[in-house]
């Protein structure tokens, strides 16, 4: 579904991307792990054209991805939820997910899909009339991906969607993540918190320095093994 080959991109003068390749299937749950500054949000931001591609080719079902602007990504089915969110404070929770919808008004049905977001997340139902910043950090996080999911993407990119949680709401945003990869929805995903994304994902990459240093086979106990071996430091 997204292929990516000897991506190259940075800031100015710093390459950040060193040649990064990795592939995402239909279906599947990809996470990217890797510490704080190796280039984990650069690489997601470059595949949705919010930084230029400075050599390689992004490749999504068959379209090269390299020049198409992030406001057409929406329509061919790409949703980004960046790292911190990105919710509008000021507005309700209705009027966030309503800007979701206005990107795709003519692609779904408004209704089913705030239905479907709203079965997902519970609590936005409960905070509809709320200002997204006075949401908590685990209720801002379900917002932004509701507010993704409304456009009924095939592939919904999410980048650290733990962070500043506590386990228990990390856990259940991990939960709704599995939730809609079962429900048709391709996933990539980007973490710091391996051991939650391990729970959820089925198929990794570690990346380091702008490189990938470590692709998964699928999930077993044998690859958690290496992986933790690998990443986690623990034998
Ligand atoms: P984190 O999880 O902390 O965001 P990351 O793996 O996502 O880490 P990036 O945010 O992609 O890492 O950053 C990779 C490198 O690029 C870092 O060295 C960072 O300092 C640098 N960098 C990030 N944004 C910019 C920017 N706007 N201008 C210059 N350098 C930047």
């Amino acid at each position: 579904m997204l292929e990516i080959q000897g991506l190259r991109s940075g800031y100015g003068d710093i390459t950040v991307l060193q040649g990064v390749s990795l592939n995402v299937n239909s279906g599947e749950i990809v996470g990217i792990l890797g510490a704080n500054g190796v280039g984990k949000t650069t690489l997601l931001k470059t595949i949705s054209n919010l930084i230029k591609t400075r050599a390689g080719t992004i490749n999504y079902q068959g379209k090269n991805l390299t020049h198409v602007p992030p406001s057409k990504l929406l329509n061919l089915g790409i949703a980004h939820v960046p790292q911190g969110r990105n919710i509008f404070s000021k507005m309700t929770v209705a009027e966030n997910l309503h800007v979701g919808l206005d990107n795709v008004k003519k692609r779904v049905n408004p209704q089913e899909q705030l239905d479907y977001a709203l079965a997902l997340f519970p609590k936005l139902k409960e905070r509809w009339n709320q200002l997204g910043g006075t949401l908590s950090g685990g209720e801002q996080q379900m917002l932004a991906i509701a507010r993704a999911l409304v456009t009924k993407p095939s592939l919904l990119i999410l980048d650290e969607p733990s962070m500043g949680l506590a386990p228990i709401i990390v856990r259940s945003v991990f939960n709704a993540v599995k939730k809609i990869a079962q429900d048709g929805t391709t996933i990539l995903l980007v973490e710091q918190n391996a051991v939650a994304a391990l729970n959820v994902i089925d198929r990794l990459y570690v990346m380091d320095m702008g490189r990938m240093v470590y692709e998964s086979q699928e999930m077993n106990d044998n690859e958690l093994e290496k992986i933790k071996e690998v990443y986690l430091g623990a034998g």
